[in-house]
């Protein structure tokens, strides 16, 4: 089973921490929407013989295309895929975009079974230092416009470790959210990327700064709250209640084959890793040209075990590393030598993060990687 991913470029305004790839203007949205379909054309045998399980636009922002938009796009895939084996069809939107309960129903007609809403915030402090389009009262009519329209299927995305985020707050926020009785939510870190308008702010001192120990006691309280509040912890940023795990992402860090179409989207075929070029006009012109603006990297071994690690250790399932080999295996318990045993668990041959492990997720794993010369085997 295999996945495809979607990336529409668009947005309405620039979130001030974003470093996604994405246009303000819509101007190009036509040409766009014509050049996606021929890339969906020039790639449709990228997948073969796999059948498409999931379906999902991410971006930028997907809920500002018109259910006109999203007919052309399915138009085009339709042509090369059957989706007779599609299970789970994901559309992220913003708060601001989910007010018309015709758009919704649009959406639903189409097939989308999922819906992933960029809340970041029940409070409108934080929105406003993060610079976002939406107010909490629209998060609050949107969910509720979701729900009536029939979705029961639905994530929020939010953020921690913003200045203006108390830790109150941040309890407050984890409880709205299921109160609002959404059986998925995701939580990430705010991070502070260069050359952002972040940054920037940050650095003249118009915005105060975000502070790893704030984030750091943040990620404390998620999980203790999460688990209060019946979620389960099934990736280090991922909570579902259920089992209504996003099975798009699970997919990703399980290794399985995806397709990604669009400015900047990344395609993984089992062995080969490729990336659409980040800038609208130059993936237009190339595709009217008849050709598609990418590069590739075929993953070495050793790269494909470490993807796995770092996947794998963010993930509850954890890293099983039976088919690996006794040399690979050793190298890596040699490794996990230089870790504070009380950060993981290995059982057999599967390693997991314990809570306090997963404060240092990336760290582990990169203290895990292995070098070429680890890996003799091709
Ligand atoms: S809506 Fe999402 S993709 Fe667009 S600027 Fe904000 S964070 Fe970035």
């Amino acid at each position: 089973m295999a996945g495809i991913y979607i990336h529409v470029p668009f947005c309405r305004r620039a979130c001030n921490y974003c470093n996604f790839y994405f246009s303000t203007s819509l101007g190009n949205k036509e040409r766009f929407l014509r050049a996606l379909c021929k890339e969906i054309a020039l790639t449709s045998d990228y997948l073969n013989p796999q059948p498409v399980e999931t379906l999902y636009a991410g971006g930028g922002t997907p809920s500002l295309l018109t259910i006109g938009d999203w007919k052309i796009i399915l138009d085009a895939l339709h042509r090369y895929y059957s989706f007779n084996y599609l299970k789970e069809f994901t559309v992220e939107a913003n708060p601001d975009d989910l007010q018309d309960a015709e758009y919704l129903r649009g959406l639903q007609e189409l097939g989308v079974n999922r819906l992933s809403i960029g809340v970041q915030s029940f409070f409108d402090d934080d929105l406003r230092y993060m610079q976002r389009v939406h107010t909490a009262d629209d998060t609050l009519r949107a969910v509720k416009s979701a729900q009536d329209a029939g979705f029961t299927n639905i994530s929020l995305d939010l953020i921690y470790g913003v200045p203006t985020l108390s830790h109150d707050r941040w309890v407050k926020n984890l409880e709205l959210t299921a109160a609002l009785q959404v059986p998925h939510f995701s939580a990430y870190c705010l991070t502070v990327e260069p050359k952002t308008t972040l940054e920037n702010k940050i650095r003249k001192k118009i915005l105060p700064p975000a502070t790893e120990e704030h984030a750091a006691e943040q990620l404390d309280i998620l999980m203790r709250e999460a688990t209060n509040l019946g979620y389960e912890q099934y990736e280090i940023s991922n909570f579902a209640r259920e089992g209504r795990y996003s099975l798009h992402n699970s997919a990703y860090w399980s290794g399985k084959k995806y397709l990604g179409l669009g400015p900047s989207a990344h395609s993984f075929n089992g062995t080969t890793r490729s990336w659409n070029v980040r800038n609208n006009i130059a993936y237009i012109t190339a595709l009217e040209e008849g050709r598609r603006d990418y590069e590739e990297e075929v993953l070495s071994p050793a790269q494909r075990i470490n993807e796995t690690i770092m996947t794998g250790l963010r993930t509850a399932q954890g890293v099983n590393t039976a088919a690996w080999g006794n040399e690979i295996k050793q190298t890596i318990h040699r490794y996990l030598q230089q870790i504070n045993p009380e950060y993981y668990t290995l059982h057999g041959d599967v390693l997991t993060l314990t809570r306090s492990g997963k404060f240092f997720a990336d760290r582990i794993a990169a203290a895990l990687f292995l070098e070429e010369s680890d890996v003799s085997l091709p």
